[in-house]
């Protein structure tokens, strides 16, 4: 179809394989790709279900820290974790970011270990002048509704091995097809989302409540938009995630497919913007600007007392979201696989989501770094 030929082509792929979610992509690409009982080595700072799917797909989970500047899977720290049965390396692109990815398929290469991508933040990214999600034996993309182009739900894996592709295929025969009711309710949810965070400011009834309740210990609105708040133990995939993409899911997709050059050179803007007007300040993605490569889902800053900088920013009208990641290497759900990842437990307690998206005005970008440098020359 020709969703999977442009996204097979956006990612330098031979093949794509259309699935219900990011999360169910990387189910199936773990599954035709490991043994199950091997050791699958991955970044601690994801979204819980991405852990679940490697569990669910008969993957035993082995955590490796993070880089504090990118919270990218750390490529130093990777190779003394490719001991025993390693079935597969699973790499994050964070937030539209480029993750070490040339360095990482070569040390997997050498250790003969399939290398697969979870680009679900990341599609249309690039890492050396090559698209992520191509460099190894698969790459995954999300098309979620908080991803920068949606399907409401969706994802997609790429790969280059034919006999892989038809394993994937073959694995979601009998699967349940969306319904347009369930369809419906994502969008409406979508659009709550959407109204309450992209234009809170613009919005005073809904910003005053909103602030009302951050100011009075009520959940922030950033909080809103996370998919990921109870997260648990599962060990078989669950009925709701082994659905089919629609041909209205489709559409949406290759509508933004078709905008992602120019949505990501916006993108790229703003965060060039950010990234500027933070200069010298702590906790940024990297000290030098970043490789253009990158789509910039949004802008990560990183701040050691979050909690009390979101209350700062709030009471000077900026609507700010922390990150949704957890740090999955010391969640109780996960206390089979517990492993200390100092950098990972640091960055899911302190990471913040500056606004990147295409639309986003120059003068919100330049109130909110005036904030952030009002935080930390202490005017707080
Ligand atoms: C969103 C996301 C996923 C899962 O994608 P869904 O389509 O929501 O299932 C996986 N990994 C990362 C890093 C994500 O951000």
């Amino acid at each position: 179809m020709a969703l999977e030929a442009d996204l097979a082509a956006l990612a330098g792929c031979a093949h794509a394989v259309l699935a219900p979610m990011g999360r169910t992509a990387i189910y199936l690409a773990i599954q035709a790709i490991i043994k199950p009982g091997q050791i699958v080595v991955l970044s601690p700072l994801t979204i819980s279900d991405v852990v679940n799917m490697v569990i669910c797909a008969g993957g035993v989970p082995r955590f490796v820290d993070v880089e504090p500047h990118t919270g990218h899977l750390d490529p130093d720290r990777l190779e003394a974790a490719l001991v025993g049965d390693v079935g597969a390396v699973l790499l994050t692109h964070l937030h539209g970011l480029p993750a070490r990815v040339d360095e990482i398929a070569a040390l997997c290469a050498r250790h003969g270990v399939p290398l697969i991508e979870d680009a679900a933040q990341a599609l249309g990214a690039q890492a050396g002048g090559r698209p992520v999600g191509g460099f190894g034996a698969a790459g995954v993309f999300s098309f979620g509704l908080f991803k920068h182009i949606t399907g409401l739900y969706g994802g997609a894996v790429v790969c280059n091995d034919a006999a892989l592709a038809a394993r994937l295929r073959l694995a979601q025969a009998g699967w349940w097809e969306a319904s347009p009711l369930r369809l419906a309710a994502r969008a409406v949810h979508g659009l709550g989302i959407d109204v309450l965070t992209r234009s809170a400011v613009v919005w005073p009834v809904v910003w005053r409540t909103v602030r009302f309740g951050q100011l009075h210990a009520a959940r922030p609105t950033g909080r809103l938009s996370s998919t990921d708040r109870a997260p648990r133990l599962r060990l078989s995939l669950p009925k709701a995630l082994a659905g089919t993409m629609t041909g209205l899911q489709a559409g949406l997709v290759l509508d933004g497919i078709e905008d992602l050059e120019r949505d990501a050179a916006s993108r790229r803007r703003a965060a060039r913007r950010s990234h500027e007007g933070l200069h010298g300040l702590p906790g940024l993605p990297s000290q030098a600007w970043p490789d253009e490569g990158a789509v910039w889902s949004c802008y990560p800053l990183a701040v050691a007392n979050r909690s009390g900088f979101l209350d700062y920013a709030m009471r000077a009208g900026r609507d700010l979201a922390s990150t949704t990641l957890h740090n999955c290497a010391r969640l109780p759900c996960f206390a089979a696989w517990a492993t200390d990842c100092p950098t990972a437990a640091g960055l899911q307690q302190q990471l913040v989501q500056l606004p990147t998206w295409p639309g986003y005005d120059d003068a919100e970008i330049d109130a909110t770094i005036t904030t952030v440098r009002g935080w930390y020359e202490g005017r707080a």
